[in-house]
């Protein structure tokens, strides 16, 4: 994951090893590569320029460290500045008061949205809360059925219309899914909802109707990572149309180059809250930005 941008990184800042005072000219030059490093990755030119302007300013008037050597403290700088790209602190989910905490999933059809339902029902399995599915995804001939596999295969009930009365109405669905969760006592509801292939008008309409039917407490906007700049585009779309309250980043395991990872908290200012890097339930964890700069920073 991120091995490009991880080498290139690395390389540049290997070069100030051994160097004495950095003059601007130095700055100026790691400045450079570290631009065109992010810039293969993909990372969106907006984003791009706040992390290179953020890593001058604060090399250039960095004082004299006693106990960091220069080389030292530009990686301490360009380590802090993937942090705060990256979101800075792990966000944590917001419960309800009152159960249950309704969490509802949109994004474009194959981002991974009913593969991370399960995992996500599975997490909250873990951390002792007693999930439940709702399929709101009435569009897919499949996705009822795809969705009722998964929650088997998590171990967590599903919600779901009954066959036999027509398509549906995923409102409908979702209003009765809160009920059941209260009458059954479930302290969450995960509600998964119907995706297209791209960003479609009736799609949006659909999820922000949910949205207004059971106002969740969080909306999470899940995105397939390996589609680098247009996740981007795709979040602000989702944004502007349905509104988030979080990211959750599928497919990790397949992106080589991390644009999407390291533009959209920046482009939406929204944070990433959950990563998802592989087909298995447990390939699935909390996004820690920290963490993910490390990696980054190798
Ligand atoms: P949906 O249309 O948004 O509900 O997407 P699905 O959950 O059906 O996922 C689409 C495809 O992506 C499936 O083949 C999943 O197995 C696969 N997939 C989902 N999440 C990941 C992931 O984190 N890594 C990889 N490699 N594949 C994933």
């Amino acid at each position: 994951m991120f091995d490009t941008l991880s080498d290139r990184l690395t390389a540049v800042l290997k070069n100030l090893r051994g160097k004495g005072r950095l003059s601007d000219a130095d700055i100026d030059a790691t400045a450079r590569e570290i631009r065109i490093a992010l810039l293969e990755a993909d990372v969106a030119l907006p984003v791009v320029r706040s992390f290179i302007a953020g890593i001058k300013e604060r090399a250039k008037g960095a004082e004299v460290s006693q106990a960091l050597n220069p080389a030292q403290q530009v990686i301490k700088i360009v380590n802090e500045e993937l942090v705060g790209i990256l979101g800075g602190e792990t966000r944590r989910l917001q419960y309800a008061k009152n159960p249950p905490t309704v969490v509802l999933l949109a994004g474009l059809q194959g981002s991974g949205k009913t593969t991370l339902a399960g995992k996500l029902a599975r997490w909250f399995a873990d951390q002792g809360q007693t999930p439940m599915l709702a399929a709101c995804d009435l569009q897919r001939p499949n996705a009822v059925t795809q969705l009722q596999v998964v929650g088997e295969r998590a171990g967590v009930s599903v919600f779901a219309p009954e066959p036999g009365n027509g398509v549906g109405d995923p409102v409908d669905v979702a209003r009765r899914s809160i009920e059941e969760a209260q009458r059954s006592q479930h302290s969450i509801v995960l509600i998964d909802t119907a995706g297209r292939l791209g960003v479609d008008e009736e799609m949006m309409q659909q999820a922000s109707d949910i949205r207004d039917a059971v106002t969740p407490d969080e909306t999470l906007f899940v995105v397939d990572a390996m589609i680098g700049q247009d996740a981007v585009s795709t979040a602000e779309a989702f944004r502007d149309g349905v509104g988030f309250s979080g990211v959750v980043l599928t497919k990790l395991d397949g992106d080589a180059r991390g644009g999407a990872a390291l533009s959209v908290r920046h482009v939406t200012g929204q944070p990433i809250m959950f990563a998802s890097n592989g087909e298995k339930l447990e390939d699935f964890d909390v996004f820690h930005p920290d963490r993910m700069a490390s990696r980054i920073l190798g």
